[in-house]
């Protein structure tokens, strides 16, 4: 097959005009301009017009199981109020709402364009249920053993019991208020084909809690029953540092891929230096917005070197599952980033957090045939026009096969 489109961005060097893809099953043969592309190539052809074709976009951080919470938590005074209210929220919920959601996030993802993401569930038992999942899924189990101290390993063993009904999977002990040191050992130790995330230095609170053994988030936690032992001496990185180091190799930080990440001290940067092994960092603009945190360390962070893409975060505190929408987002708060660095943040970067950077994100021979289209005009700069596309994507591609037919 090949696939015919007025742009064809690949990102390997500038947009070719004019160009095409050729498939065959799920993978990218070859691209180029079309005329040479066609002679060297049998098959349909597919014109998309006046279209560009892009890879398909990469969700770095989602949680689909709270696509049905859109729109119902109103923004609180302090962030342990927000979680408060998501609970509250969640205990209305049933199993069958929990698909419901999931389904629901599925599709509207894939409306806008999305054909890869990392979504964390509170609910891997749920992911057997799940059929026909339209996109490419990296599942974490989201994991939170702050009420069951002695369970840790017997959860992080039904997690993996769970997982087996998943292709592409991944561990996420929640963040360091909610999960033990020993979760994130078990959670590096369990499998080593398994991909990492959690939730860091979100919030002021969080810092609050960790560095000064005080605020709203230290009660909140402290009346729950969690041991506070560790509170009132160092930062959420410090910490984050501390207990993945130990039970590590070399090389496991670079399967970790840390949301947030808005709330780091002078010498948590220093420390960020000293790094060897970085891990990946997602921003989600909106959510982060949301909630009013602290402004994303951005530029210090991407000075450092790190690999930094963007995520969706749950409806809980977006208001849809488009990456088009977030990385205009990101753009009012970096106007100096150029568009196509910050489509980088949800192609290729987003690739590399998943460990996919040979497989995914790139418009390349040998990859897989995950491709979209958005329109254009063949003025002015592509990238500019892919950050402004604000309508439904309607033509994808997912591992070969089109979701939609063209209208071009
Ligand atoms: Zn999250």
């Amino acid at each position: 097959m090949i696939v015919r489109a007025s742009a064809v961005a690949t990102m390997d060097g500038s947009p070719i005009a004019n160009g095409a893809v050729a498939i065959s099953g799920n993978q990218i043969l070859e691209v180029g301009k079309f005329a040479e592309i066609k002679a060297r190539n049998s098959g349909p052809i597919i014109d998309l017009g006046e279209r560009a074709l892009l890879p398909g976009l990469i969700n770095a951080h989602c949680h689909l199981d709270y696509t049905c919470l859109r729109g119902k938590i109103s923004c609180q005074e302090t962030f342990t109020d927000c979680i408060r209210a998501i609970n509250s929220e969640k205990s209305k919920l049933a199993p069958a709402d929990y698909v419901a959601s999931i389904n629901k996030g599925f599709t509207q993802a894939k409306k806008a364009g999305t054909t890869t993401i990392a979504n964390l569930t509170a609910f891997p038992d749920l992911i057997r249920e799940l059929s026909n999942i339209p996109i490419r899924t990296w599942w974490f189990a989201e994991l939170i053993d702050v009420r069951l101290p002695n369970g840790t390993k017997q959860l992080v063993d039904s997690a993996l019991e769970a997982l087996k009904f998943a292709k592409k999977c991944g561990l996420a002990p929640h963040a360091l208020y909610t999960a033990s040191k020993n979760l994130y050992q078990c959670c590096e130790g369990a499998d080593p084909n398994f991909l990492l995330t959690t939730h860091l230095a979100e919030s002021r609170e969080e810092t609050e809690m960790f560095r000064d053994g005080s605020g709203p988030l230290y009660e909140f936690m402290k009346n729950i029953g969690r041991p506070m032992d560790d509170c009132g001496h160092d930062t959420p990185l410090m910490h984050f540092i501390r207990a993945t180091a130990s039970s590590s190799s070399p090389q496991s930080n670079n399967k970790w891929i840390v949301a947030h990440l808005n709330e780091l001290s002078e010498s948590d940067f220093e420390l960020l230096e000293k790094m060897k092994e970085r891990f990946h960092v997602v921003h989600s603009p909106r959510s982060h917005k949301y909630f009013g945190h602290s402004r994303f360390p951005f530029s210090r962070l991407k000075a450092i070197g790190f690999n930094i893409c963007l995520g969706t975060d749950s409806l809980a505190s977006n208001e849809n599952l488009s990456l088009f929408a977030e990385m205009r987002a990101f753009q009012r708060t970096e106007p100096e980033s150029s568009p196509e660095q910050i489509f980088k943040m949800t192609t290729v970067n987003a690739a590399a957090a998943l460990g996919q950077q040979n497989r995914l994100g790139r418009i390349r021979p040998g990859f897989q045939a995950d491709l979209i289209a958005v329109p254009c005009n063949e003025r002015g700069d592509l990238f500019s026009e892919i950050v402004a596309c604000d309508s439904d994507v309607d033509w994808i591609m997912v591992d070969g096969k089109m979701a939609t037919e063209s209208a071009g």
